[in-house]
């Protein structure tokens, strides 16, 4: 009889108890809070219930799950421009798919180098990708998002549409196919490389075309684009967000910001990896000495036409790297260097890396924000980057979704 009351008392414990405990909040108490959208709040403690945020408290907490007063706590970086794909292979070569006889891969090779990539990048505190894009992206968005595999959450444009001798009819039929396979978001290039000079490759007719599907698909359309005709036949196209605009002047800049176009350049981090890891580049596609000597042309350029955007009233300018095969993990350096030496206000650069960031990805309800109701998508940042943008070269802890996915938080 007793043996039956203590399993009956051991079966209630279970199906009570255990289920609390799972849902028990967690409780964050941090020294400083930044809410993503350019407020900043001392010593509050965030409640945490699943994945979400459901609480931000005023009042001290005396025995939060973490005592982070030695920390800064601010939303999950958001990268709205990456190639979560790009690796090095086997040989220390940029792999290249299309580069039959440089080096051969397995699949699984590939989606595991990439999946490398994503833990690499979650871990340095960013905590969503927009992805720009190859068709693999898709595999590891959902390997991410079954919630085992630690990685940044993806959005993914799967395989670019570059051809520049498509009609405008079978560009809305690549737009179609894309939206089909499941794209977030539909990436088009409507320029050369700025290795090859950036000169425009796409008409306004097919720009329209693409954008104007993309449209009636509900989805995104990304540009890459480097000089004023491409970027203006995007702007007047409807696309929603021009990609580099290395070769951009005052005039365009403000054209951009009239029609309420997303703009997201590029300063630093894409060429000083390149720079970095030349090597490992060179000798594949327009990666030649020319390419290279083109992108020592472009940095000083990108730098003056990000200054000149930073003047423009109104323009929306969001945080995207274009991080490729050595600069997963790195792309913060991206946002110290428009601070450091472009001059963008800190906290305008950390808005612009978080809730603007979102809004331009359509996930401002989601993510993007330390806010009641949003995913608990947070970085412990030792010092505060609004004081000094290096800080976040000193994320301790990454917190995703409510999952821990980095804890280095050294006690004090
Ligand atoms: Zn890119």
């Amino acid at each position: 009889m007793r043996t039956l009351r203590s399993v009956l008392a051991l079966l209630l414990f279970a199906a009570f108890v255990l289920p609390a405990w799972g849902a028990e909040p967690v409780t964050i108490r941090v020294g400083k809070l930044l809410d993503g959208k350019g407020g900043a709040m001392s010593d509050v403690t965030i409640v945490v219930e699943g994945s979400r945020i459901v609480g931000i408290e005023k009042t001290p907490r005396e025995n939060p799950t973490w005592d982070l007063r030695h920390l800064t706590l601010m939303p999950g970086g958001i990268d709205t421009h990456v190639h979560i794909g790009w690796h090095f292979g086997r040989n220390g070569k940029l792999y290249d798919e299309e580069e039959k006889g440089v080096q051969k891969e397995t699949p699984a090779d590939t989606i595991l180098y990439a999946a490398d990539n994503g833990v690499e990048t979650v871990r340095s505190g960013i905590t969503t990708v927009q992805s720009l894009g190859a068709p693999e992206d898709a595999a590891l968005r959902d390997a991410i998002a079954r919630g085992i595999l630690p990685g940044p959450r993806i959005l993914t444009s799967l395989e670019p549409i570059a051809d520049p001798s498509l009609t405008p009819e079978k560009i809305r039929e690549a737009v179609r196919r894309r939206a089909e396979e499941g794209a977030d978001v539909i990436k088009i290039f409507a320029s050369k490389s700025i290795r090859d000079g950036g000169a425009p490759t796409l008409t306004q007719e097919q720009l329209d075309a693409a954008c104007g599907e993309a449209k009636a698909h509900h989805l995104r359309a990304a540009v890459h684009a480097h000089g004023v005709e491409s970027v203006r036949r995007a702007v007047l196209a409807g696309c929603t967000v021009i990609e580099h605009g290395v070769l951009l002047d005052a005039a365009t800049l403000r054209f951009i910001a009239e029609h309420g176009t997303w703009f997201d350049p590029q300063t630093d981090l894409v060429f000083r990896n390149y720079f970095e890891n030349k090597q490992h580049f060179v000798g594949i596609g327009n990666f030649t000495d020319e390419g290279f000597a083109q992108m020592r042309r472009a940095v000083p350029l990108a730098l003056n036409m990000f200054k000149e955007a930073l003047k423009t009233p109104g323009l929306k300018i969001v945080f995207g790297t274009d991080a490729v095969a050595g600069a997963h993990g790195r792309n913060f350096e991206e946002l110290i260097y428009r601070v450091e030496k472009g001059g963008q206000d800190p906290m305008d650069a950390i808005v612009s890396a978080t809730s603007r960031a979102a809004e331009s990805l359509g996930l401002q309800d989601k993510i993007g924000a330390v806010a009641s109701g949003l995913e608990a998508d947070l970085i412990a940042v030792e010092g505060d980057p609004t004081q000094d943008i290096n800080a976040l070269r000193h994320v301790a802890g990454v917190m995703k979704g409510g999952k821990v996915v980095k804890n280095e938080v050294r006690c004090r």
